[in-house]
């Protein structure tokens, strides 16, 4: 991290012995390795250039470790959600330890690898694989609402799932001696549904070691069609009234979430709507060159790399980076971001809820 704020000496007596009251923080808070506090500014202010360059260098580094740390605690804020083209975006995902996303604004959680509180309150679970980090909370998830008295989930999967999600319930009916009510929905790629008469969601397909799929949800908008739109409000109405189609239905893709997968999802013409959605969730579980591309596409995963290898090609207002392994820091996450943003026009946000700092 190349932070070296330039500090004049006259500025040193200051930063040592800091006001009573300081409007900062206070440098005494950072464990500063070396100046003893009875270092005067007589001492500091001698023309001694070794020692004013260590004592120099020693400020720098606290400045710096303390500017870290303030970095560290802002994303400590951030983990509440993200804000992204309107919709307030909740939730964690740490690559082979659990997964889900929430989207109040949609009703929608995607993935269940734990069951949050926040995800018990959203009527719409897409589940995008059956690995246990992506789907091991759905019972709880149904009992809990259950036990808050919200009606059942409607609950997407692959179709070639639904079975086995089936049996799953009926253990968990068994071994409990209750009722677990779940609206089950097996959507095929290419199939719409329509969660309420603004939304509608279709999967689409991806690729990850097991079978899987994405979902992209479209804001359902009727239009006057254009060549109604010169009549009065009056003449609109007694059109309608004779049982005239005056509208025009667009789906506008709003949310696009791959779930686990490779990049190939990226150069599928079928998944036009999935780059130009407003916003996209991806993966990039791994960010650097110690675990490359090929290392990735192994495991059925997305690399960083790969997506800047694809920019062209991604249209989305904002992009939602996922999913990375939990061997990384948020520095190293915020760092390949940053390098990500360079060649994207898309504004480009991590998920870092459940990453840790290298200075905490
Ligand atoms: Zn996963």
């Amino acid at each position: 991290m190349q932070i070296s704020p330039t500090i004049s000496l006259s500025q040193i007596p200051s930063l040592l012995f800091p006001p009573k009251s300081p409007s900062i923080q206070p440098l005494h808070k950072i464990q500063l390795p070396c100046p003893s506090p009875n270092i005067s500014t007589d001492n500091i202010q001698r023309p001694s250039a070794i020692k004013r360059s260590g004592l120099l260098s020693t400020i720098d580094r606290a400045i710096q470790e303390e500017e870290e740390q303030r970095r560290a605690r802002r994303e400590e804020v951030n983990e509440k959600g993200v804000e992204i083209e309107g919709h307030v975006i909740q939730g964690f995902s740490v690559g082979g330890l659990e997964t889900c996303v929430v989207v109040p604004t949609l009703n929608a959680a995607f993935g269940i690898g734990r069951c949050t509180s926040t995800a018990v309150h959203q009527d719409f679970l897409f589940v995008t694989d059956a690995h246990v980090d992506h789907i091991g909370g759905l019972p709880l998830y149904v009992a809990t609402r259950h036990l808050c008295g919200l009606k059942p989930p409607t609950v997407f999967v692959p179709p070639c799932i639904k079975e086995d999600v089936e049996n799953l319930f009926d253990i968990h009916r068994a071994l409990s001696q209750k009722e677990l009510n779940l609206d089950l929905v097996a959507l095929n790629v290419g199939e719409t549904y329509e969660m309420r008469n603004d939304l509608v969601v279709r999967p689409f397909k991806t690729h990850h070691v097991i079978p899987s799929q994405g979902y992209v949800i479209y804001k359902v908008r009727n239009k006057v069609n254009v060549e109604y739109t010169n009549l009065k409000g009056n003449q609109i109405k007694e059109l309608k009234l004779s049982g005239v189609e005056i509208t025009d239905t667009t789906l506008s893709p709003e949310v696009a979430f791959t779930g686990d997968t490779m990049s190939d999802f990226i150069l599928d013409p079928r998944n036009e709507d999935v780059l130009r959605a407003k916003v996209l969730i991806t993966e990039a579980t791994f960010l650097d060159e110690e675990l490359d591309i090929k290392h990735a596409r192994q495991l059925g995963h997305t690399h960083l790399f790969e997506i800047l290898e694809h920019a062209e090609r991604i249209h989305n207002k904002a992009l939602l980076l996922t999913h990375f392994s939990s061997r990384y820091k948020l520095e190293d996450i915020r760092q390949a971001v940053a390098m990500l943003q360079t060649k994207l026009s898309t504004k480009v946000v991590a998920l870092t809820k459940g990453f840790k700092s290298m200075y905490k």
